[in-house]
């Protein structure tokens, strides 16, 4: 066991008696970013033992400490050395970042490997449904593949706490479990993921190249399954308020606003499913859409409208997050009448669509005016040898099974493209 449990008695004792430094991460059952990093974490730990002693505190457990320790997002990982504190860290998310943390703090440390020139048949970029999914196909293949995937398996996935329209589960999966068991499912064909960041791709020529934080992985073909992101409001205060009351995702963070007031920004599919969660564990949740209408699918608007604790505040836009250290209400103008009025909320949760991660493959790849990978059901790009899974490409339906296909299809196409027939 790379990774102590802690609890307040043992914590106060290492931080101050340990002859090296301490990393404690302050995690709770309930956060799905910590269970995306808890394999990553694991790593670390196992790569630094010699280095760092790595513990962990549950807040649930421990509430009195991590209100002390002033915990208000997490995961939060604090390095300790000789009883003072050198950094904290919110939520890394690659296990690039986490390394980069440790070593920016202790600078001593040099565990990361060297990689060798070996060049795969495919490398596919982004652990979620699509490219595990191109993974399982062309390791049945017969294909030197390897998975490169920053975090975790399941992408934006992992993210979701209940799938219900993934066939196979008669009681729905977490998005986190099923990602889980697409990355073991590959593991029984011989398919290695590697927790690295790509930092850069040159997608020309015979044999592509991915900079990655550990080096170099060439491959002759690649599969972008890098997903999509949360779009933000792109208004003041946005970013310095994340983790002080901006959110964008209830299922992570809505359990900080227990019986409390929040905003939920956006009309859509996801801004629905979250605010169903947030109304089961907020006092009140205001969502406020721009148009007076739903874009969501008619299945979430009448158990929406049926919630008692979900106020609907149409044809408003958000203009200012009204904040001390931490949000205390939203400036809300009436897209129609141009009126403005205050609403006070302890927490602002922005669900209101995605922006895809394609800044790698910018000037290389054709994308669409939203950012998108221009890419049909064949997953083709415009570079031979190169195919886009899942939501990073131009598509009618995001969705899990959608992703899914698309990896089985890349997988079709890079076989001809390897055999010479494309
Ligand atoms: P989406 O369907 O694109 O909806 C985005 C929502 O945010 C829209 O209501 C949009 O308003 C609003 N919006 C966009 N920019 C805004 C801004 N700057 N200020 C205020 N509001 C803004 O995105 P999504 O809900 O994240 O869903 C993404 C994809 O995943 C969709 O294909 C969706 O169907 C799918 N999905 C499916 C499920 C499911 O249960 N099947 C669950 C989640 C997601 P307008 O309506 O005025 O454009």
């Amino acid at each position: 066991m790379s990774i102590l449990n802690m609890n307040t008695e043992s914590y106060k004792k290492l931080i101050e008696e340990a002859d090296m430094p301490v990393l404690v991460e302050f995690w709770a059952p309930w956060c799905v970013y910590c269970r995306r990093l808890a394999p990553a974490l694991e790593q670390v730990a196992q790569q630094y033992q010699d280095n760092i002693i790595f513990g962990q505190i549950n807040i649930d457990e421990e509430s009195v400490l991590a209100e002390e320790e002033q915990i208000e997002v997490v995961p939060t990982l604090l390095i300790y050395q000789e009883g003072q504190l050198l950094g904290s860290i919110v939520a890394p998310e690659s296990k690039a970042g986490l390394e980069d943390f440790i070593e920016e703090n202790l600078n001593c440390l040099e565990a990361r490997r060297d990689t060798k020139k070996h060049i795969y048949d495919m490398v596919i970029i982004g652990g979620g449904p699509g490219g595990y999914t191109a993974a399982l196909y062309a390791a049945r293949a017969g294909l030197d593949t390897v998975v490169l995937e920053k975090l975790s398996a399941g992408g934006q996935m992992a993210l979701t706490e209940q799938i219900d329209n993934y066939p196979g589960f008669e009681n729905g999966i977490d998005g986190f479990s099923l990602g889980e068991k697409m990355r073991k499912g590959t593991e029984r064909f011989g398919v290695k993921t590697r927790l690295v960041e790509v930092l850069s791709l040159e997608l020309s020529g015979e044999i592509k190249k991915a900079g990655t934080s550990e080096g170099p992985v060439y491959g002759r073909t690649i599969v972008l399954s890098t997903g999509a992101s949360p779009r933000e409001l792109g208004i003041d205060g946005e970013k310095e308020l994340i983790g002080k009351g901006v959110n964008y995702c209830a299922a992570c963070d809505g359990m900080f606003y227990k019986d409390k007031t929040v905003v939920l920004v956006g009309g859509g599919n996801s801004a629905a499913a979250e605010a169903l969660i947030l109304a089961r564990i907020c006092q009140k949740v205001i969502l406020v859409h721009r148009r007076d209408t739903l874009r969501a699918t008619r299945i979430y608007h009448e158990p929406l409208m049926k919630t008692e604790n979900i106020e609907f505040r149409w044809n408003s836009i958000v203009t200012e997050l009204l904040h001390d250290d931490k949000v205390t209400g939203v400036r809300l103008r009436d897209v129609r009448t141009g009126a403005e009025n205050e609403v006070d909320c302890d927490g602002v949760f922005v669900s209101i669509g995605r922006k895809p991660a394609t800044e790698l493959v910018r000037g290389q790849l054709e994308l669409d005016q939203n950012g998108y990978v221009v890419a049909d059901e064949t997953t083709q790009t415009n570079i031979p040898g190169i195919y886009a899974v899942g939501d990073v490409r131009t598509k009618l339906l995001r969705q899990v099974v959608t992703a899914v296909a698309d990896g089985a299809m890349a997988v079709y196409m890079a076989e001809e493209y390897l055999a010479g027939s494309v």
